[in-house]
Protein backbone atom coordinates (compact mmCIF):
# COMPACT_ATOMS: atom_id res chain seq x y z
CA UNK A 1 0.00 0.00 0.00
CA UNK A 2 1.00 3.51 -0.72
CA UNK A 3 -0.15 6.91 1.10
CA UNK A 4 -2.24 7.47 -1.98
CA UNK A 5 -6.11 6.77 -1.86
CA UNK A 6 -9.38 7.40 -3.48
CA UNK A 7 -11.49 8.53 -0.61
CA UNK A 8 -11.47 5.06 2.01
CA UNK A 9 -10.10 3.15 -0.34
CA UNK A 10 -6.18 2.66 0.01
CA UNK A 11 -4.48 2.20 -3.52
CA UNK A 12 -1.86 -0.35 -3.91
CA UNK A 13 1.79 0.72 -5.40
CA UNK A 14 2.75 0.64 -9.01
CA UNK A 15 2.04 -2.81 -10.74
CA UNK A 16 0.51 -3.96 -7.97
CA UNK A 17 -3.22 -5.09 -6.76
CA UNK A 18 -5.05 -5.00 -3.87
CA UNK A 19 -8.18 -6.32 -2.21
CA UNK A 20 -9.57 -5.52 1.18
CA UNK A 21 -12.71 -3.78 2.57
CA UNK A 22 -13.43 0.08 3.29
CA UNK A 23 -16.46 1.64 5.07
CA UNK A 24 -17.28 5.28 5.74
CA UNK A 25 -16.00 6.21 9.10
CA UNK A 26 -17.17 9.28 9.56
CA UNK A 27 -21.01 8.00 9.82
CA UNK A 28 -22.01 5.27 12.38
CA UNK A 29 -24.62 4.24 10.24
CA UNK A 30 -22.60 3.50 7.60
CA UNK A 31 -19.83 2.60 9.82
CA UNK A 32 -21.55 -0.81 10.41
CA UNK A 33 -20.66 -2.10 7.14
CA UNK A 34 -17.67 -3.07 4.81
CA UNK A 35 -17.46 -2.69 1.69
CA UNK A 36 -15.38 -4.77 -0.47
CA UNK A 37 -12.73 -3.66 -2.57
CA UNK A 38 -10.10 -4.65 -5.32
CA UNK A 39 -7.59 -2.13 -7.18
CA UNK A 40 -5.55 -2.39 -9.89
CA UNK A 41 -1.95 0.16 -9.74
CA UNK A 42 -0.56 0.33 -13.05
CA UNK A 43 3.15 0.62 -13.82
CA UNK A 44 2.35 3.81 -15.50
CA UNK A 45 0.34 7.33 -14.18
CA UNK A 46 -2.28 7.84 -15.96
CA UNK A 47 -6.36 8.23 -15.46
CA UNK A 48 -8.80 6.47 -12.58
CA UNK A 49 -11.55 3.99 -13.92
CA UNK A 50 -13.99 2.90 -11.55
CA UNK A 51 -16.03 -0.47 -11.72
CA UNK A 52 -18.67 -0.78 -9.69
CA UNK A 53 -21.53 -3.42 -9.41
CA UNK A 54 -24.79 -4.68 -6.82
CA UNK A 55 -26.21 -1.66 -6.52
CA UNK A 56 -28.94 -4.11 -6.89
CA UNK A 57 -27.61 -6.46 -4.45
CA UNK A 58 -29.64 -9.48 -6.43
CA UNK A 59 -27.81 -8.62 -9.97
CA UNK A 60 -25.05 -11.39 -9.43
CA UNK A 61 -23.82 -11.45 -12.85
CA UNK A 62 -21.81 -7.78 -12.37
CA UNK A 63 -20.98 -8.83 -8.85
CA UNK A 64 -19.03 -11.42 -10.07
CA UNK A 65 -17.84 -9.61 -13.52
CA UNK A 66 -16.27 -7.19 -10.77
CA UNK A 67 -14.87 -9.50 -9.18
CA UNK A 68 -13.05 -11.08 -11.98
CA UNK A 69 -12.16 -8.19 -13.34
CA UNK A 70 -10.26 -6.93 -10.49
CA UNK A 71 -8.63 -10.64 -9.75
CA UNK A 72 -7.24 -10.77 -13.60
CA UNK A 73 -6.46 -7.41 -14.80
CA UNK A 74 -2.50 -7.38 -15.39
CA UNK A 75 -1.17 -4.28 -12.82
CA UNK A 76 1.64 -4.22 -15.96
CA UNK A 77 -0.60 -4.19 -18.93
CA UNK A 78 -2.55 -0.84 -16.98
CA UNK A 79 -1.67 3.09 -17.19
CA UNK A 80 -3.44 4.67 -14.36
CA UNK A 81 -5.84 3.10 -11.55
CA UNK A 82 -8.35 0.78 -12.03
CA UNK A 83 -10.59 0.52 -8.60
CA UNK A 84 -13.81 -2.11 -8.04
CA UNK A 85 -16.09 -2.08 -5.66
CA UNK A 86 -18.19 -5.11 -6.47
CA UNK A 87 -21.19 -5.05 -4.33
CA UNK A 88 -22.76 -1.31 -3.35
CA UNK A 89 -25.29 -2.43 -1.59
CA UNK A 90 -23.83 -4.20 0.73
CA UNK A 91 -26.94 -4.61 3.51
CA UNK A 92 -29.26 -6.19 0.52
CA UNK A 93 -26.52 -9.14 -0.09
CA UNK A 94 -27.48 -11.70 1.82
CA UNK A 95 -30.97 -10.58 2.81
CA UNK A 96 -31.31 -10.95 -1.48
CA UNK A 97 -33.08 -7.79 -1.81
CA UNK A 98 -34.97 -7.47 -4.76
CA UNK A 99 -34.50 -3.71 -6.31
CA UNK A 100 -34.28 -1.71 -2.36
CA UNK A 101 -31.79 -2.22 0.57
CA UNK A 102 -33.20 -3.23 3.57
CA UNK A 103 -31.44 -0.40 5.50
CA UNK A 104 -34.36 1.82 4.53
CA UNK A 105 -36.34 0.20 1.86
CA UNK A 106 -35.24 2.69 -0.73
CA UNK A 107 -33.71 1.93 -4.50
CA UNK A 108 -30.04 2.96 -4.08
CA UNK A 109 -30.11 3.63 -7.79
CA UNK A 110 -32.90 6.62 -7.14
CA UNK A 111 -31.19 8.66 -4.21
CA UNK A 112 -28.08 10.31 -5.83
CA UNK A 113 -26.47 13.00 -5.34
CA UNK A 114 -27.82 12.02 -1.85
CA UNK A 115 -27.13 14.08 1.46
CA UNK A 116 -25.48 13.68 4.42
CA UNK A 117 -28.16 14.05 6.98
CA UNK A 118 -30.78 12.01 5.07
CA UNK A 119 -31.58 8.57 5.18
CA UNK A 120 -29.30 5.21 5.18
CA UNK A 121 -29.33 5.35 1.29
CA UNK A 122 -28.65 9.49 0.52
CA UNK A 123 -26.15 9.14 3.46
CA UNK A 124 -24.62 5.75 1.78
CA UNK A 125 -24.91 7.85 -1.93
CA UNK A 126 -23.55 10.98 -0.58
CA UNK A 127 -20.65 9.50 0.45
CA UNK A 128 -20.05 7.70 -2.22
CA UNK A 129 -20.51 10.19 -4.94
CA UNK A 130 -18.54 12.96 -3.03
CA UNK A 131 -15.24 10.64 -1.30
CA UNK A 132 -15.43 8.16 -4.08
CA UNK A 133 -17.39 8.30 -7.70
CA UNK A 134 -16.16 12.23 -8.39
CA UNK A 135 -12.22 11.54 -7.94
CA UNK A 136 -12.51 9.41 -11.08
CA UNK A 137 -11.88 9.97 -14.98
CA UNK A 138 -14.19 7.20 -15.91
CA UNK A 139 -16.51 5.00 -14.10
CA UNK A 140 -19.31 1.68 -15.17
CA UNK A 141 -21.90 0.71 -13.23
CA UNK A 142 -22.67 -3.08 -13.87
CA UNK A 143 -26.44 -4.76 -13.87
CA UNK A 144 -28.37 -7.27 -14.42
CA UNK A 145 -31.58 -7.80 -14.62
CA UNK A 146 -32.88 -8.47 -10.70
CA UNK A 147 -33.99 -11.74 -9.07
CA UNK A 148 -36.94 -11.33 -11.02
CA UNK A 149 -36.30 -10.37 -14.33
CA UNK A 150 -34.83 -11.30 -17.47
CA UNK A 151 -33.37 -9.09 -20.04
CA UNK A 152 -31.94 -8.93 -23.34
CA UNK A 153 -28.24 -7.37 -22.74
CA UNK A 154 -28.28 -3.23 -23.39
CA UNK A 155 -26.09 -0.29 -21.95
CA UNK A 156 -27.49 3.25 -20.64
CA UNK A 157 -25.96 6.57 -20.46
CA UNK A 158 -27.02 9.83 -20.68
CA UNK A 159 -25.37 13.00 -22.81
CA UNK A 160 -24.30 15.72 -20.39
CA UNK A 161 -23.67 18.49 -22.68
CA UNK A 162 -19.93 18.67 -22.54
CA UNK A 163 -18.60 17.57 -26.45
CA UNK A 164 -15.30 16.21 -24.85
CA UNK A 165 -16.88 14.49 -22.23
CA UNK A 166 -20.73 13.17 -24.67
CA UNK A 167 -17.88 11.88 -26.80
CA UNK A 168 -16.13 9.60 -24.31
CA UNK A 169 -19.37 8.40 -22.85
CA UNK A 170 -20.41 7.48 -26.64
CA UNK A 171 -16.69 5.39 -27.36
CA UNK A 172 -17.46 3.73 -23.65
CA UNK A 173 -20.91 2.55 -24.56
CA UNK A 174 -20.22 1.51 -27.94
CA UNK A 175 -17.30 -0.92 -27.08
CA UNK A 176 -19.30 -2.48 -24.27
CA UNK A 177 -20.68 -4.62 -27.48
CA UNK A 178 -24.20 -4.70 -26.64
CA UNK A 179 -26.80 -4.46 -29.09
CA UNK A 180 -28.99 -2.18 -27.52
CA UNK A 181 -28.72 1.14 -25.79
CA UNK A 182 -31.30 3.01 -24.22
CA UNK A 183 -30.02 6.95 -23.93
CA UNK A 184 -31.88 9.00 -21.31
CA UNK A 185 -33.00 12.45 -21.69
CA UNK A 186 -31.12 15.31 -19.07
CA UNK A 187 -34.50 15.32 -17.65
CA UNK A 188 -34.72 11.82 -17.39
CA UNK A 189 -37.96 9.94 -15.87
CA UNK A 190 -35.79 8.21 -13.58
CA UNK A 191 -33.57 10.72 -12.12
CA UNK A 192 -31.38 9.95 -9.03
CA UNK A 193 -29.42 7.00 -10.87
CA UNK A 194 -25.43 6.90 -10.02
CA UNK A 195 -24.26 6.66 -13.34
CA UNK A 196 -26.43 9.94 -14.62
CA UNK A 197 -25.29 11.50 -11.85
CA UNK A 198 -21.56 10.59 -12.18
CA UNK A 199 -21.83 11.79 -15.29
CA UNK A 200 -23.08 15.72 -14.73
CA UNK A 201 -20.69 15.51 -11.97
CA UNK A 202 -17.40 15.61 -14.60
CA UNK A 203 -17.11 11.48 -14.46
CA UNK A 204 -17.29 9.66 -18.28
CA UNK A 205 -20.01 7.15 -17.01
CA UNK A 206 -22.41 4.26 -18.06
CA UNK A 207 -24.14 1.54 -17.23
CA UNK A 208 -23.90 -1.86 -18.59
CA UNK A 209 -26.64 -4.64 -18.28
CA UNK A 210 -26.32 -8.70 -18.92
CA UNK A 211 -27.91 -11.43 -16.79
CA UNK A 212 -30.57 -11.63 -14.93
CA UNK A 213 -32.97 -13.86 -12.67
CA UNK A 214 -30.87 -14.26 -9.96
CA UNK A 215 -28.72 -16.59 -12.06
CA UNK A 216 -24.74 -16.83 -12.52
CA UNK A 217 -24.95 -17.73 -16.05
CA UNK A 218 -21.24 -17.52 -17.59
CA UNK A 219 -21.99 -16.26 -21.01
CA UNK A 220 -23.82 -13.14 -19.19
CA UNK A 221 -20.86 -12.97 -16.90
CA UNK A 222 -18.33 -13.12 -19.87
CA UNK A 223 -20.54 -10.21 -21.48
CA UNK A 224 -19.61 -8.05 -18.56
CA UNK A 225 -16.49 -8.40 -18.75
CA UNK A 226 -15.20 -8.40 -21.83
CA UNK A 227 -17.29 -5.48 -22.67
CA UNK A 228 -15.31 -3.48 -19.83
CA UNK A 229 -12.31 -4.82 -21.34
CA UNK A 230 -13.09 -3.75 -24.32
CA UNK A 231 -13.91 -0.28 -23.05
CA UNK A 232 -10.50 -0.11 -20.97
CA UNK A 233 -8.70 -0.80 -23.91
CA UNK A 234 -10.97 1.88 -25.52
CA UNK A 235 -9.80 5.09 -23.39
CA UNK A 236 -6.30 3.73 -22.90
CA UNK A 237 -6.11 2.84 -19.57
CA UNK A 238 -5.52 -1.03 -20.35
CA UNK A 239 -2.70 -1.99 -23.11
CA UNK A 240 -4.00 -3.73 -26.54
CA UNK A 241 -6.41 -2.75 -29.10
CA UNK A 242 -9.67 -3.22 -28.65
CA UNK A 243 -12.27 -5.51 -30.31
CA UNK A 244 -13.68 -4.13 -32.96
CA UNK A 245 -17.66 -4.48 -32.11
CA UNK A 246 -20.72 -2.98 -33.78
CA UNK A 247 -22.06 -0.16 -32.09
CA UNK A 248 -24.79 -0.24 -30.24
CA UNK A 249 -29.06 0.93 -31.97
CA UNK A 250 -30.19 3.92 -29.32
CA UNK A 251 -33.80 3.34 -29.09
CA UNK A 252 -36.02 6.03 -28.94
CA UNK A 253 -37.50 5.78 -25.40
CA UNK A 254 -37.35 3.13 -23.07
CA UNK A 255 -41.15 2.63 -22.14
CA UNK A 256 -41.65 0.78 -18.90
CA UNK A 257 -45.31 -0.80 -18.71
CA UNK A 258 -47.04 -0.82 -14.75
CA UNK A 259 -50.08 -3.07 -14.01
CA UNK A 260 -53.45 -1.23 -13.71
CA UNK A 261 -53.98 -4.34 -10.77
CA UNK A 262 -52.81 -6.49 -8.51
CA UNK A 263 -52.85 -10.09 -9.74
CA UNK A 264 -50.82 -12.81 -11.86
CA UNK A 265 -49.27 -11.77 -14.89
CA UNK A 266 -48.96 -13.92 -17.75
CA UNK A 267 -45.87 -12.63 -19.99
CA UNK A 268 -46.74 -13.32 -23.78
CA UNK A 269 -43.38 -11.97 -25.22
CA UNK A 270 -39.58 -12.59 -24.47
CA UNK A 271 -36.77 -10.21 -24.34
CA UNK A 272 -35.63 -8.92 -27.42
CA UNK A 273 -38.55 -9.83 -28.90
CA UNK A 274 -39.91 -6.80 -31.63
CA UNK A 275 -43.59 -5.97 -31.06
CA UNK A 276 -45.64 -3.40 -32.63
CA UNK A 277 -48.05 -1.08 -31.62
CA UNK A 278 -50.83 -2.52 -29.16
CA UNK A 279 -49.77 -5.60 -29.58
CA UNK A 280 -50.54 -7.78 -26.94
CA UNK A 281 -47.57 -8.60 -24.39
CA UNK A 282 -49.71 -9.97 -21.61
CA UNK A 283 -52.46 -10.82 -19.40
CA UNK A 284 -53.28 -9.89 -16.25
CA UNK A 285 -55.65 -12.40 -13.98
CA UNK A 286 -56.91 -12.65 -10.56
CA UNK A 287 -56.23 -15.85 -8.12
CA UNK A 288 -59.11 -17.78 -9.57
CA UNK A 289 -58.04 -16.63 -13.08
CA UNK A 290 -60.66 -14.32 -13.98
CA UNK A 291 -59.34 -12.11 -16.39
CA UNK A 292 -58.62 -8.59 -15.24
CA UNK A 293 -56.31 -6.62 -17.61
CA UNK A 294 -54.81 -6.98 -21.44
CA UNK A 295 -51.65 -5.27 -21.75
CA UNK A 296 -50.46 -4.31 -25.08
CA UNK A 297 -47.01 -2.48 -26.19
CA UNK A 298 -48.05 0.81 -25.77
CA UNK A 299 -45.47 1.93 -28.71
CA UNK A 300 -43.30 0.07 -31.47
CA UNK A 301 -39.99 -1.31 -31.03
CA UNK A 302 -37.80 -4.61 -28.53
CA UNK A 303 -38.54 -5.83 -25.22
CA UNK A 304 -35.48 -5.28 -22.87
CA UNK A 305 -36.69 -6.70 -20.19
CA UNK A 306 -39.78 -8.44 -18.61
CA UNK A 307 -40.64 -9.32 -14.92
CA UNK A 308 -40.49 -12.84 -14.34
CA UNK A 309 -42.66 -13.67 -11.35
CA UNK A 310 -46.01 -13.64 -11.83
CA UNK A 311 -46.84 -12.07 -8.76
CA UNK A 312 -47.67 -8.76 -9.30
CA UNK A 313 -48.96 -5.67 -7.64
CA UNK A 314 -51.08 -2.69 -8.58
CA UNK A 315 -48.79 -0.41 -10.10
CA UNK A 316 -45.83 -3.07 -10.47
CA UNK A 317 -43.29 -2.90 -12.86
CA UNK A 318 -44.36 -5.66 -15.79
CA UNK A 319 -42.08 -5.03 -18.67
CA UNK A 320 -40.17 -2.33 -20.71
CA UNK A 321 -39.70 -1.81 -24.87
CA UNK A 322 -37.83 0.19 -26.35
CA UNK A 323 -38.82 2.25 -28.79
CA UNK A 324 -37.23 1.88 -32.77
ZN1 LIG B 1 -29.95 -2.96 -11.55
Amino acid sequence: MTDRSLGPIPLPERGQRATGSFTFADDPSLAKYRWPFLAIGGQQSGATFLVTAGIHAAEYTGIEAAIRLGRTLDPTAVRGTIVVIPLLNRPGFYERSIYTNPEDGDNLNRLFPGRSDGTWGERFAHHLLTEIVKNVDYAIDLHAGDLIEDLVPFVIYREVGDPKRDETIRQMANAYGARWAVKTAPTGERPGTLFAVAAQSGVAAMLAESGGRGLLVEEDVIRHVRGVTNILRAVGILAGTPEPVAPARVVKSFDWLRSPAEGMFHCRVSVDQLVKKDDVVGELTDLVGEPLATITAPVGGVVLFTVTSPAIKKDGLLLAVGAL
